[in-house]
């Protein structure tokens, strides 16, 4: 559906606050409103009232609930296995043969990796992601052959979603011209610089980071590490990064994904390197797995630590799960550590969102404010709340006031 340029979006539910029961449980207050949607912005915020007048066209919303549209944060847009025929892994008997089996399985697959990816941005994109961060594999095998591929895709979605790339060195960094092809994707538009257990994989935990610190300052760009490395070795591993991270000064550019070794510590070392991710501003990315222990989020978020959730890769050689739906990982989550309640799953959806959620944790407006992005995911739910703990389907997908997914009529 195409909107005009100028338009009224009527008729939406939006949440104005919480109420206490006698019983002390609390619900979500909401009404619906009319919004002025000027160029892809949010200009102005109307309560539905008898003698609205509108001048503009209008496009109805029919009541569905809005509510910010969410960003992906961990995926492998190059690896997927959809639109082929169906698949499931290979069995093999260690780490170093699924990498071998990747290595040889991309090869071949090089060729399909636009279409396969399109599938995936699509699916994302349903879900109600408008963001979309995804790792493209940079190693001696592929070499640069899916991040041509996957900035092609990506570029079909332009005026839907925005992206970030980052470079990943799926066999380690410290392995023959890895260092060169790295560069060479970051020259060809990759944003972030990527690295992946420096223990585990490369066996060498500084050379490792420090390789990964050097492009990255090197080209002014951001890291995402992969950091699967458990226990006290992940744990001296993040304390190094942490390092070089304050020598670098590179506040609020760093990331890492997985952190298991978080969850893994004892609990008065995650609360010290909490604090200390939070004053070097390094953010942390989950996947909620429900095999490995998970990196303490609530702990992270109390301390102001920039936690964000991502599918990872799915349906493809590593796993053939997986649906590309952020929100499920957030109702999982809540199912995890029991958060049942109506004001922990409405607060929770800031996970899938990023950070932005309709009240906060007090029950005060946040969202949509004057200024906002007209970007919104519309859903047939009375509150936050229900669509965190029941997985609501999404209608429909706003991103700067157009319509990218599903439809309003
Ligand atoms: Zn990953």
């Amino acid at each position: 559906m195409n909107t005009p340029s100028v338009f009224w979006l009527t008729n939406i539910k939006l949440e104005t606050g919480f109420e206490q029961a006698e019983d002390g449980s609390f619900q979500t207050k909401a009404e619906l409103f009319h919004l002025k949607i000027e160029n892809g912005i949010i200009s102005d915020v109307q309560k539905k009232s008898e003698n609205s007048i509108l001048h503009a066209p209008a496009v109805d919303a029919k009541g569905l609930l809005g509510i910010p549209t969410f960003r992906e944060m961990h995926n492998h847009l190059d690896k997927t296995y959809l639109t082929l025929n169906w698949k499931a892994c290979k069995p093999v008997k260690n780490l170093t043969e699924r990498l071998k089996h990747e290595a040889t399985e991309l090869e071949e697959l090089a060729g399909s990796v636009k279409q396969r990816a399109g599938k995936m941005i699509e699916t994302i994109l349903a879900n109600g992601s408008t963001h979309i961060r995804t790792h493209v594999n940079i190693d001696p095998f592929i070499g640069l052959k899916n991040l041509e591929g996957i900035r092609e895709a990506l570029d079909e979605y332009r005026g839907k979603l925005t992206y970030e790339i980052v470079a990943f060195p799926q066999h380690g960094l410290l392995r023959e011209d890895v260092p060169s092809l790295m560069k060479e994707a970051m020259r060809m538009g990759a944003h972030i610089v990527g690295g992946l257990d420096p223990a585990g994989i490369d066996k060498k935990v500084e050379a490792s980071l420090y390789e990964m610190m050097n492009i990255a300052t090197e080209f002014d760009a951001d890291v995402d590490i992969h950091l699967h490395d458990s226990g006290h070795v992940g744990f001296y591993t993040i304390d190094k990064l942490a390092e070089m991270v304050e020598d670098a000064k590179w506040h609020h550019r760093a990331a890492i994904s997985h952190a298991f070794c978080l969850g893994d510590v004892p609990s008065q070392q995650a609360d010290d390197m909490a604090d200390r991710l939070s004053e070097l501003d390094i953010a942390i990315m989950s996947t909620i797995p429900i095999t490995k222990s998970l990196p303490p989020i609530e702990l992270l978020d109390q301390k102001g630590v920039r936690v964000y959730l991502g599918c990872d890769g799915f349906y493809d050689s590593w796993g053939p799960f997986g649906n590309g739906d952020i929100l499920e990982k957030v109702t999982r989550y809540c199912e995890l550590y029991r958060r049942i309640d109506e004001k922990s799953l409405a607060y929770s959806l800031k996970w899938a969102t990023g950070g932005p959620t309709a009240l906060t944790a007090e029950g005060k407006l946040a969202w949509p404010k004057k200024g906002d992005e007209a970007n919104i995911v519309f859903a047939d739910a009375v509150a936050s709340s229900e669509v965190v703990a029941r997985t609501t389907k999404r209608e429909a997908v706003m991103f700067r006031g157009k319509v990218v997914s599903g439809a309003l009529a």
